[in-house]
């Protein structure tokens, strides 16, 4: 039993600490605020008891009180619990507050430190936050008061400093930050910047001087989560800008996510600086069936990585050994499949050069001989053309259905993105399921667009014919990405984006 408070970056999920992992992998429960990025929230594992603390039914953040007593209670039942918290916990964070009545009840703890925004938001603007020949010293101040009452900041002690000052907290109060700033003695010239969602896809830096920043954020309607910086680092800025070099910043790419753990598209993207708008991938949840029975087949075919691991994962429960399997030959649909083979050391006696289930069908009518059978190891409500194909070609087989999908929901709004990326026909009927129209009203769509849902906007970039089908088939805009892996999908993204620039 243990809490711990977990310092969960500014938003790019690289930033985590390797100890704040570690403790999120292990956690029983995890309470955890708005300014949390959903890739580290996508880390908390399936079993942990997620609790979003950021806002309760009504909209409204849980009381902090009501925070504290969840941590004791929670702990007292014998959980492993993680408060994760956005940046540092200790920075703003009301991190000490929450330590107090766990240490009042004797209850362990651990701070694990988290980047703050205060210093990644300089960072990824290109701006050092302190420099031998512009400032000596960095100054992080809070724009707000407890209870939403007056600063109080020592705007004379800050200049006097001559360091460079960081305001969280302060996109409402710029106007006064700066005033206040000014008022104490600091030349109305001075550079200034503001930077909303730092180190995520949808960062966007202003710079300006001290004296026209309130009225440049005001303009381009920075919002919150903002970091504002006022020091000459800030001229730094334009020349060391490394983050906005990034070809795909600001890009909303929409991708559907087919199977868990690390996502190389999505992954992929986001390292281009784009914001990945992901569709969880659905739960997969293994089925009984005796693998002993593909022992009695002359051929085993597999239509999807996950059908690989949840075969070879009852192989091992079962105390199978993998070479009494040795006489039957294996056969695949593409190269995801083949890959999860490849990581077991299995070629695939065949896998079709077109990528899908009909293809294998084809493929094994031509390579099966008579009187032999073949097991068919995948999802449950698998596409009836593989089985059609096979009954209509004589072969013999058995449909087992190893595991089912279980899809999340999220709604995705029609319109509030650049490229949807599809890596097969399912993640184009997921996305049809859970999209919603512009104004994010839920709807079930149809490709007749009955229930109102327009695909036709939709640009759909497909990994091969048969997802750009599927795409198509509801209207969208397709674009086939040159082969079918995901460095091509990628690679047809930045092409696609660099046609029609910012
Ligand atoms: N503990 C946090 C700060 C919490 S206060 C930390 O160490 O970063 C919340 C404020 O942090 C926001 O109002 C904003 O000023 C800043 N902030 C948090 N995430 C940010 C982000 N991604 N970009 C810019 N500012 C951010």
């Amino acid at each position: 039993m243990m809490v711990t408070l977990v310092g969960a970056g500014p938003g790019d999920k690289g930033l985590l600490t390797l100890k704040g992992a570690e403790r999120i992998l292990a956690a029983d429960v995890v309470l955890y605020d708005r300014f949390v990025s959903g890739d580290i929230l996508a880390m908390i594992p399936d079993a942990a008891e997620k609790i979003n603390v950021g806002k309760n039914a009504g909209n409204h953040p849980v009381p902090q009180g009501e925070i504290n007593r969840l941590l004791l209670e929670y702990a007292q039942q014998g959980h492993n619990v993680v408060r994760l918290k956005g940046g540092d916990p200790f920075v703003f964070g009301r991190g000490g507050e929450e330590l107090e009545l766990l240490a009042e009840n004797g209850i362990p703890f651990e701070v694990v430190p988290g980047v703050t925004s205060a210093i990644a938001g300089a960072t990824y603007a290109g701006i050092p936050i302190t420099h031998r020949d512009y400032a000596s010293s960095f100054h992080v101040i809070t724009g707000r008061a407890k209870n939403d009452g007056p600063t109080n900041i020592d705007y004379d002690a800050l200049v006097r400093a001559n360091g460079t000052l960081i305001f969280l907290m302060g996109v409402a109060v710029i106007g006064d930050i700066c005033e206040g700033c000014v008022a104490a003695g600091m030349d109305a010239d001075m550079p200034a910047a503001v930077v909303e969602n730092a180190t995520t896809g949808v960062q966007r830096k202003f710079v300006g001087t001290v004296g026209a920043l309130p009225a440049i954020t005001f303009e381009n309607n920075v919002q919150s989560p903002a970091v504002v910086i006022i020091g000459k680092v800030c001229a730094l800025s334009g020349r060391y800008d490394w983050y906005i070099k990034k070809p795909l910043l600001g890009r909303r790419i929409v991708v559907a996510r087919t199977k868990p753990g690390v996502s190389k598209l999505s992954d992929g993207l986001k390292e281009l600086g784009c914001h990945v708008i992901e569709m969880p991938c659905p739960k997969i949840v293994p089925l009984p069936f005796s693998p002993d029975k593909a022992r009695d087949c002359s051929w085993l075919a597999f239509t999807s990585g996950t059908g690989v691991n949840v075969f070879f994962d009852a192989l091992v429960e079962g105390g199978i050994d993998i070479r009494s399997l040795s006489h039957v030959k294996i056969a695949c649909v593409g190269a995801e499949t083949e890959k999860e083979l490849n990581r077991r050391a299995i070629r695939a006696d065949y896998c079709p050069l077109e990528y899908n289930g009909a293809a294998l069908a084809r493929g094994l009518c031509e390579r099966m001989k008579q009187g032999e059978r073949l097991f068919i190891a995948r999802a449950k409500d698998g596409a009836e053309g593989l089985t059609r194909i096979l009954t209509e070609g004589g072969i013999a087989f058995d449909d087992v259905a190893i595991y089912d999908k279980i899809n999340a929901q999220k709604q995705i709004a029609v319109g509030g993105f650049d490229f949807a990326a599809f890596t097969s026909s399912s993640a184009v009927e997921r996305f049809v399921e859970s999209a919603a129209d512009p104004t994010g009203a839920a709807c079930t769509a149809s490709p007749t667009g009955a229930a109102g849902v327009e695909f036709t906007g939709v640009k759909a970039v497909c990994i091969g014919e048969r997802t750009a089908a599927s795409a198509k088939s509801y209207g969208m805009d397709i674009y086939i990405s040159k082969e079918s892996t995901i460095n091509s999908m990628i690679e047809k993204i930045k092409e696609l984006c660099a046609e029609n620039g910012h």
